[in-house]
């Protein structure tokens, strides 16, 4: 009877071992925005390609502390209709996302305004500086005249610098487009300095911006001006920001720019809904403990969760996990911007105006004290009144509206925790966040913050995940390239 039972108990212990789900290889994401469902993507994809017999990723779970996936991709509703919250805009070679959009089959949208009938103005909090002319005719050629004269308007104010401005934009954007090599040329990196400095874009984090723009030759006024407008919409800062996160800010403000018909989060759903991912809205994670072969993770619902690989993807800094043992990452400040939607009609007179329509339909700032905000633009012209975002360092009080909006039919105010507050030269947290499986997507963030940065650092990060599951945590940074094998571009086939 006694050696029954023993034999019974063994067959069991054999049926766990071979039949429980194994923890060593379940994935777990802590963050549902492009940069955790990234990973989650490239996982499947990776492990579809390169181990089509025995995956070596089992499980895959996101936990998201609110209820919708998508992070800083969010929609916000004005009267009825919805526009972008946070991260709006794709640059035209922002590879990732363009394939996303085709493998969710998503619809592509550009703006309604084009760049030539786009009015700018840029206010030191007193006048205009500096106002391109308006165009409401709809004939295409009043248009075209237009658009010269505020071509040749603004070479006669910034003169060739403007040239060396695109060159400067031109060359970052060519060395950013390695990151889309094939695995071939292209190794996996197990450090943000590393990747940067294999892509030629590791000393643009050593100066800022204004220091790299003064080397290139552009003039003063360009820089105080129309780039410091251009840094402080798209980072709320100024051109104190590092250089390559200002060269990724100026890329942000050309042409051909684009995004998703109904709202960029789509990218994050969609590569969750067809990554094979169990998904945990609604919980945010309190702790990672590793315990020498498992992390546990426990969530406010008083859930623990066993897991072989734990990665970080969503900004450390103004969160409290509590991890043990604990990790060391260099201090840094996110920047807030506080996005205010209006719907209703600015003040002519605040800007010293006698017509609204003599409001530019973009208002960029310089940096004064004077200026409360950092830019407005129009989002959507209605019948009788308008939809506008603002941005600003600090909150839009209702008394500091009223004095630049005669009238207001909706108010809605966002705090975002929005990007890192950028300095030169930056310091960068490490991918591998405990020499283990701990790993961090927002350590590329001091590079630059953009959707397709964030995509662009989980590819990285699920490659060096592959790699070293593969081969044991203990490789050296040149050994890991064990991935690499089929020479097809990546990018073209998702
Ligand atoms: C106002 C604004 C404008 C922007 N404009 C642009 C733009 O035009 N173009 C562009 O490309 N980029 C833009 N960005 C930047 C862009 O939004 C981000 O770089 C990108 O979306 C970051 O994605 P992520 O997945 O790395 O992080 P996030 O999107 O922040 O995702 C992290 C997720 O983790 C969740 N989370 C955090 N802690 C926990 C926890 N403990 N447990 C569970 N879940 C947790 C969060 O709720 C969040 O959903 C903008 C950002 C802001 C704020």
């Amino acid at each position: 009877m006694i050696k029954h039972g023993r034999i019974t108990a063994l067959v069991f212990c054999f049926l766990l071992l071979h039949f429980s789900p194994t923890h060593s290889n379940t994935v777990c994401i802590i963050g549902s925005g492009i940069g955790g469902a990234s990973v989650a993507h490239f996982l499947r994809h990776y492990s579809a390609i390169y181990h089509p017999s025995q995956s070596p990723i089992g499980q895959i779970n996101i936990f998201e502390r609110n209820g919708v996936v998508g992070g800083r991709m969010a929609t916000v509703t004005v009267s009825g209709e919805t526009f972008e919250a946070g991260a709006s805009i794709l640059h035209p070679k922002n590879y990732h996302a363009l394939n996303y959009t085709k493998y969710l089959n998503l619809q592509l949208k550009t703006p309604k305004l084009t760049d030539d009938s786009l009015s700018l103005g840029i206010w030191d909090g007193h006048k205009f500086v500096y106002k391109t002319f308006n165009s409401k005719s709809k004939l295409p050629i009043v248009q075209r005249l237009v658009s010269l004269a505020n071509s040749i308007m603004i070479f006669f104010r910034y003169g060739f610098s403007l040239f060396r401005m695109s060159s400067f934009v031109e060359v970052t954007v060519n060395n950013f487009l390695r990151y889309y090599e094939g695995f071939n040329s292209r190794p996996v990196f197990d450090s943000v300095e590393e990747m940067l400095k294999w892509a030629g874009l590791y000393n643009l984090t050593t100066q800022t911006l204004g220091e790299e723009l003064v080397e290139a030759g552009l003039s003063p006024l360009l820089i105080q001006e129309l780039v410091t407008v251009i840094t402080r919409i798209n980072y709320g800062q100024s051109v104190n920001i590092s250089g390559l996160a200002g060269a990724v800010s100026l890329a942000g403000s050309g042409g051909g720019l684009w995004s998703i018909e109904g709202g960029n989060w789509q990218m994050a759903a969609g590569l969750i809904n067809r990554s094979d991912v169990v998904l945990h809205l609604h919980e945010e994670i309190e702790s990672v403990s590793y315990l020498g072969d498992v992390y546990v993770l426990n969530s406010t619902k008083g859930k623990s969760y066993n897991c072989g690989v734990t990665v970080v993807a969503t900004p450390l800094d103004e969160l409290n996990i509590d991890f043990n043992p604990r990790i060391s990452v260099p201090p840094r400040k996110l920047q807030h911007t506080h996005a205010t939607f209006v719907r209703g009609l600015l003040s002519p007179a605040y800007f010293g105006l006698n017509l609204l329509s003599d409001i530019p339909d973009l208002v960029g700032t310089k940096e004064s004290p004077d200026v409360p905000f950092s830019s407005i633009s129009i989002l959507k012209q209605h019948e009788n009144d308008m939809t506008y975002k603002i941005f600003s360092r600090e909150p839009m009080t209702d008394a500091l509206l009223d004095k630049f909006f005669s009238s207001r039919k909706e108010t809605i105010k966002i705090n975002w925790a929005a990007y890192p507050h950028y300095h030169a030269p930056e310091k960068f947290a490490p991918f591998i966040l405990d020499g283990q499986h701990l790993y961090y997507v927002n350590a590329f963030e001091n590079a630059a913050s953009t959707m397709e940065t964030s995509a662009v650092a989980a590819e990285n990060i699920a490659r060096l995940i592959l790699s070293r599951l593969s081969s044991g945590v203990d490789l050296s940074s040149s050994n890991l390239t064990s991935v690499d094998s089929n020479p097809s571009e990546l990018h073209s086939e998702l």
